[in-house]
């Protein structure tokens, strides 16, 4: 799957985005916590162990900016990213699906998540992170139901695409495709990135860039 032809100026505008550094500038526990609605944010939604932290990071191209681990499910909070340069803030939403996560923990997160998603007027996109090994799960689904429902935009990305062979990804895209034909708050196009390798960052901030433009 190639991505579209985006012209050399909004492409150059992704990079610019990102050529200064994003800061955390804290983790909510409570939506009372948030910053202000005084700029353009994007937020970006997944299992535990899909790879968000490692995405942010790519993206930002900071190393140590969101926490990457392999103890999944260990962020609860909206953790807050914003540049000096830029009149973008990116939430990291805490990973969700963690099947060994306390009850308790869980039903904070889903409140904690659905009063943000219903509430949030700056709110332009959430990235949906989805393992490009195996494409939607039923948690995936159930956050894409309440996308749609909320009427807040989103986008597919399917991560650790140097994972899958050739094949199994065209499977999974395929799979991922079909789960969004329908979906009315869904963006068609469904991004590969492989933090590992550095594939699709430029794509994710060529996109970034035309929310921002519109
Ligand atoms: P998070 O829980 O969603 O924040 O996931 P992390 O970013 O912590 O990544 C979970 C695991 O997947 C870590 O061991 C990462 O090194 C690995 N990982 C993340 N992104 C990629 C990728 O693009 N390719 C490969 N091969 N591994 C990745």
């Amino acid at each position: 799957m190639s991505a579209p032809d985006y012209s050399p100026d909004i492409i150059e505008k992704g990079r610019l985005l990102f050529a200064r550094p994003f800061v955390f500038v804290k983790g909510c526990v409570r939506i009372a916590d948030l910053p202000p609605m005084d700029k353009v944010e994007i937020a970006f939604a997944g299992r535990s162990n899909v790879g968000k932290s490692s995405l942010i990071n790519a993206l930002c191209g900071t190393s140590g900016l969101a926490r990457t681990s392999n103890t999944p499910g260990r962020t609860q909070e909206l953790n807050i990213f914003e540049s000096t340069s830029a009149e973008l803030r990116i939430v990291d939403m805490p990973g969700y699906g963690y099947a060994k996560a306390p009850e308790d923990k869980v039903r904070a997160w889903t409140k904690l998540i659905h009063q943000y998603l219903t509430g949030r007027a700056t709110l332009r996109r959430v990235y949906v992170l989805v393992d490009g090994r195996h494409g939607p799960k039923d948690n995936d689904l159930t956050v894409m139901n309440e996308l749609d429902k909320s009427a807040v935009s989103y986008q597919i990305i399917l991560t650790k695409a140097d994972k899958p062979s050739a094949e199994e990804l065209k499977k999974v895209i395929v799979a991922t495709q079909a789960a969004i034909a329908k979906r009315p708050a869904a963006h068609p196009q469904v991004i590969l990135t492989s933090s590992a390798k550095g594939d699709g960052l430029r794509e994710l901030r060529t996109e970034i860039a035309m929310l921002l433009e519109s």
